[in-house]
Formats: structure tokens, sequence, C-alpha cells
């Protein structure tokens, strides 16, 4: 085969012409479990009928106008997500970079206005907010970051789940202006916080006049048994970024903001020619009607408890398990060992799973998982690991 790709992804030997729910075929004719849902994408499963028939829909319709224009179902979905987060306004982007991007450009926003020249925003180590320049910088993870310095300035680092660190900042450096940061990381190894940790930043972000930016991106959209994890505390963020989910695969991005985050841009500021077009909104409405409609982040709540719970039970005497996280449908297994190769392992097996971190196994099913599949998952998987750590020391 021609390299007509750039070279950008290590791929596993495998081409996919049909989902449906939660398997994947590929081209040969083989079926696979899905447990990694397009990296917390297709949280609907594959071709859902009611997504697709949306798609279909509007692209008879009208798929692309621009933002000239009014878009009747940017708005509609704009209503629905500030309605679901409790947050004022929205700009839709085309993927979760540039969601941050608009936050970032939010936060500068907010600093300037408060007579700050040189703004910071605080990020965490082991973090993970994108690939374009200023969320690479964003990012807390040298790999991202290697060969494409100069990075963007304006970005300080604090190691993630520790307030303490945030208030020796918040001392230390006086041109903060807020703080960005995932409720649960993802790429950094499905790392849970403290439960006082978001509740702690909110305290922190209004004492200083910082702006508490969450990035949802994975955790968004039902994924940890609520609509967005936040919901899980008593607070409400001045800025939220959403994607992965919300188009259960269709392309869109999404930047909230509450109070007088919501009121910094004016026009001129900011934009995208695709961002929010009719196509990618009413794919994100079906999702949503969908979610709200099936009850899936309750779903995703339960059916994490009961995956953690089969999962611990299965691995319950196998040594070389250091750990298992979870918050809702977002699982990780963290072994002792690096244990990337469990990936071609599963393939073989017909499951597709992640490994992150070096040595964490990541699950991020779709939400529909039954608790048959559940089952099913929990013996393929378990299998793998105990046939891994027996022939890799
Ligand atoms: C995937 C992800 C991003 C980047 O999203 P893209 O759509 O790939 O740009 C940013 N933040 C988090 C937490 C993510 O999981």
């Amino acid at each position: 085969m021609k390299d007509v790709l750039m070279n950008t992804y290590n791929r596993l030997p495998v081409t996919f012409v049909k989902g449906e729910g939660m398997y994947l075929h590929d081209d040969q004719g083989k079926s696979y479990f899905d447990a990694i849902a397009g990296i917390a994408v297709c949280s609907l499963g594959h071709a859902h009928p009611a997504i697709s028939r949306a798609i279909c829909q509007q692209a008879e319709q009208l798929v692309h106008t621009s933002n000239l224009y009014g878009v009747a179902r940017q708005q509609q979905l704009g209503e629905q997500l500030t309605a679901l987060a409790g947050m004022d306004r929205v700009f839709f982007s085309n993927s979760g970079a540039e969601a941050n991007e608009a936050a970032i450009k939010l936060a500068r926003l907010h600093g300037h206005k408060r007579g700050i020249d040189n703004p910071v925003i605080l990020v965490m180590e082991e973090s993970f907010h994108g690939r374009t320049m200023a969320t690479l910088t964003a990012t807390g993870n040298r790999k991202v970051q290697a060969g494409f310095e100069p990075l963007v300035q304006g970005f300080a680092r604090v190691p993630y789940g520790d307030l303490e660190a945030l208030r020796t900042a918040a001392g230390n450096l006086k041109n903060i202006v807020a703080v960005l940061v995932e409720p649960v990381q993802g790429e950094g190894g499905v790392n849970i916080p403290p439960a006082d940790y978001l509740p702690g930043i909110r305290a922190l972000c209004d004492e200083h006049d910082w702006l508490m930016m969450l990035d949802e991106i994975q955790t968004g959209m039902g994924r940890t048994g609520t609509a967005f994890a936040f919901q899980q505390h008593d607070l409400v963020p001045d800025v939220m970024t959403l994607a992965k989910a919300l188009g259960n695969g269709v392309p869109i991005g999404a930047c909230l903001a509450r109070g007088k985050a919501a009121e910094l841009f004016a026009p001129g500021n900011h934009g995208s020619t695709f961002g929010g077009n009719p196509l990618a909104c009413a794919a994100g409405l079906a999702v949503v009607e969908e979610m709200k409609r099936e009850n899936l982040w309750q779903r995703a709540a339960e059916a994490g408890e009961k995956l953690h719970q089969a999962l611990a039970t299965a691995l319950h005497d196998q040594e070389g398990i250091r750990e298992i996280r979870s918050a809702g449908l977002m699982l990780g297994i963290e072994l002792d060992r690096p244990c990337g190769e469990l990936v071609g392992m599963a393939l073989e097996q017909g499951l597709l799973i992640n490994v992150t971190a070096d040595s964490v196994v990541r699950l991020l099913p779709p939400l529909i998982i039954t608790d048959e599949q559940i089952g099913e998952l929990t013996r393929l998987l378990a299998q793998l690991i105990s046939d891994f750590l027996e022939r890799v020391q």
C-alpha cells in the first residue's frame, strides 16, 4: 500500500466495514465486541437507528449554510445543552481541541478585562486537552509536546487532584485567570480525584475571580453516570467543553459558559466555518433526545458499577493488578507492568480495548451495554489479562 496518509497513527491491522450496537464487523467478516466506542464517541452504539435517521433526514434538507446566517438546529441544540448543564451560552466547534481553544480564549479575555496583560491558566500534570498548539501546551504529557516547541505562553502546571498545589500557585502567581481541568483524567489513565477536589477548585475560583473551566470532552454526555461529571457535586463551572459523544460520531464540539464568562465574546472575537452546522447539530439533537429518553446516564452509572464489581470479582486472585478505577462507564484497570500488548491480544479474540498511560487498560463501552454483555466483556477480558500476566513478567 502506498503511504498516502501522514504517518501519525500506529494503526491496528483491522478495517471495519459495519457497526451494530455494541459490535463492529471487519472486512473479513469477523465480529468484535467494542469496549472503546471510537474513544468514548459512539456512546449510543454503532449505527443507532434514531441517529442515522436524524442524519439522513437533515442531509436531505440542508447540510451547511455557515454562521453568516441563523441556524435553527444550532439554536435548538444550544437550548438543550444549556438547560441540561445549567449554563447560559454555547459556542459550537468541530472537535474537542477546538472547544478547548474557545475556552482558552475566554480565559484570556477574562484576564485582559481584569487588567491582567499576561494571563496564566492553571493546568494539570497527566492532563490531555488536544493537539492544537494551545491545547498541546495545556496537555500534561511531554510526548504530546516534544518537537513542537516553542509552546504557547500563559500556562502553569500543578499536580492533578492536589488542592494544596493550587493554593500554593495562587500565592505565587498573581496573574492566574482560570483553571482548566478534567473531572476525571481519561488519557492520563482514568485518574479520579478526591471528592473535595472540584468543590475546592470552585471555591478557589470564586475567591480569586478565576474561571473554573472543565474539560468534559471525555466525561460529558453521560459517560460517568450523570449528564456531566460536575453534576455529581454541588457546583456549576464557568466554562465547560464537550465533544466526543456529543454527535455519536458526527464531528461536533461545544464550549459552554455561564454568567460573566458567557458575555466575553463579541462578534469578530471567534468563529468557525463549519462549527454548529445543521448536520452536526441534528446529530447532537438526536443524541441528547435519545439519551434523555432512555435515561442513559442512569444506565451508565448502574452498568459501570456492575462492570466494576464483575471485573473486581473475576480478577480477585490475580496478582499484577494494582487497582480498578471507574466513574460510570469510564473504567481503568491498572496493572503493575506496561501492557500495550493486551490491545493486540484482545483484537485477536474479537475484543476492542485501549491501553493508556502505559499500564492502564481503559474501557469506554457504549452506554447501551446490557447486563449480559457486561458478563461477556468480563469473561473475555479477565481471561486475557490473566493470560497476559502469566506470559509477560
Ligand atoms: C479527546 C479529548 C480531547 C481532544 O478532542 P479532539 O476531538 O480529539 O480534538 C480533549 N480533551 C479531552 C479530555 C479528551 O478526552
